[in-house]
């Protein structure tokens, strides 16, 4: 793909000129039911050219924001009817074309689409084909909310640029690694296998991406180190990460499994489902919107925002407290659980959106862990920052790290190598 590296006389320069120039772009999609978020990255320097949101598409006020961040121009928002995913990628065409980043541009090497369930099957990065989405579409069954919508995209995308290598990154692909004792749930097999019951995980290329960075802090090779991820956004998941491999994660069939989230329950004995639908006479679909929608932090005290959740308890808010004590547990069970998956722990790693920015929670998780290892240095902690740091005492035996998620950039990375390669 590298232009020849000759002398540059004026023939070669002319010729230059005229050839295609080299193509490092890739933009990334994440098509959701009713939004599509995106960014556009140069992978010669691993640079943001571009980045915006496209959200409620189908109603009459759809709105267009876009970052054009090559140019350093000022963000443009608009509101306008957004009928369908067609529009929504017009649009974001539109907006790179006016920063002169075209999807037709030749720069652009591949669009990497973001993909919540690849099953069993998909393990890496995969250049869709029609087989491929075939196989994306049999999953539905397994993703309903998700599958659809990034099926969408990835149809859109084609129909817009068919010329161009589209790449699927599974949310599940990084978890593939798990043994069979750990991604199996203790069920008829028959029956699980029927309907391919099992854990899947998600947020895998969060896990993949942090746990390789939180490696780099170490200045070690990610092969030598295990690491625990916890991942606290709004959907929340930790993984056991082992040598850069993912021996175990807390999200199983659906998102819905592990950690109490913003608004989804995390675990819980399965028998409250059967309980709510013969005592309480809620129907399946009841029961799916409570536990997923209104429950964790949300259902138990009305905010799934950590930082109003914080408010709240300075303000001695016994409902916030009760959350974020009930939030702090599950997190604490899941680090010895993993301290016991993984034998060894060289460190624990916290991202996105709570675990980024949360003090307060990293605090509280980790205190009284000494015995495994784990000792806060309550200064780093509270120090704010936008780079990957440790926040553990010089004393610790477990490095504690808050290292910033970039999916998009995972995603980029990811799809390059592999239509570079
Ligand atoms: P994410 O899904 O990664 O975008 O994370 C979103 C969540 O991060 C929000 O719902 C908040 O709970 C949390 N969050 C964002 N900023 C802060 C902050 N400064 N302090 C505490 N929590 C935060």
């Amino acid at each position: 793909m590298t232009a020849n590296a000759g002398p540059a006389t004026d023939a070669t320069a002319a010729a230059q000129a005229d050839a295609p120039a080299e193509a490092t772009q890739v933009l990334v999609l994440n098509s959701g039911s009713s939004s599509v978020k995106y960014q556009l990255l140069d992978m010669a320097d691993s640079t943001r050219l571009a980045t915006g949101l496209v959200e409620r598409i189908g109603e009459e006020t759809s709105r267009v924001t876009h970052a054009p961040l090559a140019t350093g121009g000022a963000k443009r928002e608009r509101e306008q009817p957004i009928a369908d995913h067609e529009e929504a990628l017009r649009a974001v065409t539109e907006e790179l074309t006016a920063d002169g980043l075209g999807l037709d541009s030749p720069k652009l090497a591949a669009i990497g689409h973001r993909v919540v369930h690849g099953g069993q099957r998909f393990s890496g990065p995969t250049v869709i084909d029609r087989e491929v989405l075939a196989e994306i579409e049999r999953l539905i069954p397994v993703a309903p909310l998700h599958n659809p919508a990034n099926i969408t995209g990835i149809r859109t995308a084609m129909g817009l640029r068919p010329d161009l290598p589209q790449v699927a990154v599974f949310d599940t692909a990084f978890h593939t690694t798990m043994p069979e004792h750990a991604a199996r749930y203790a069920l008829d097999v028959e029956t699980a296998d029927a309907h391919r019951i099992r854990r899947y995980g998600f947020h895998g290329t969060s896990h993949a991406y942090v746990s390789r960075e939180t490696a780099k802090l170490l200045g070690r090779d990610v092969t030598d180190v295990n690491v625990i991820v916890l991942h606290l956004g709004n959907g929340a998941s930790a993984s056991a990460v082992e040598g850069g491999r993912c021996v175990d994660t807390s999200m199983g069939l659906t998102p819905l499994e592990g950690l109490v989230m913003g608004t989804r329950s995390g675990d819980i004995d399965p028998a409250v489902t059967f309980h709510l639908r013969r005592v309480a006479g809620m129907s399946v679909d009841e029961v799916d919107e409570l536990l997923n929608k209104k429950s964790g932090l949300i259902g138990l005290c009305g905010d799934n925002d950590m930082r109003e959740i914080g408010r709240r308890m300075g303000e001695g808010d016994r409902a916030a407290q009760l959350a974020f004590e009930i939030y702090v547990h599950r997190l604490r069970k899941y680090v010895g659980a993993y301290t016991a998956v993984l034998g060894r722990v060289d460190a624990v790693a916290f991202t996105a959106g709570v675990g980024e920015n949360s003090a307060a929670v990293r605090e509280a998780s980790m205190r009284g862990l000494g015995a495994l290892g784990i000792e806060l240095d309550a200064v780093r902690n509270s120090v704010r920052g936008s780079s990957a740091r440790l926040i553990s005492a010089d004393t610790s035996r477990v490095a504690v790290a808050v290292v910033p998620t970039d999916e998009e950039l995972e995603i980029a990375t990811q799809t390059y190598a592999l239509v570079s390669a």
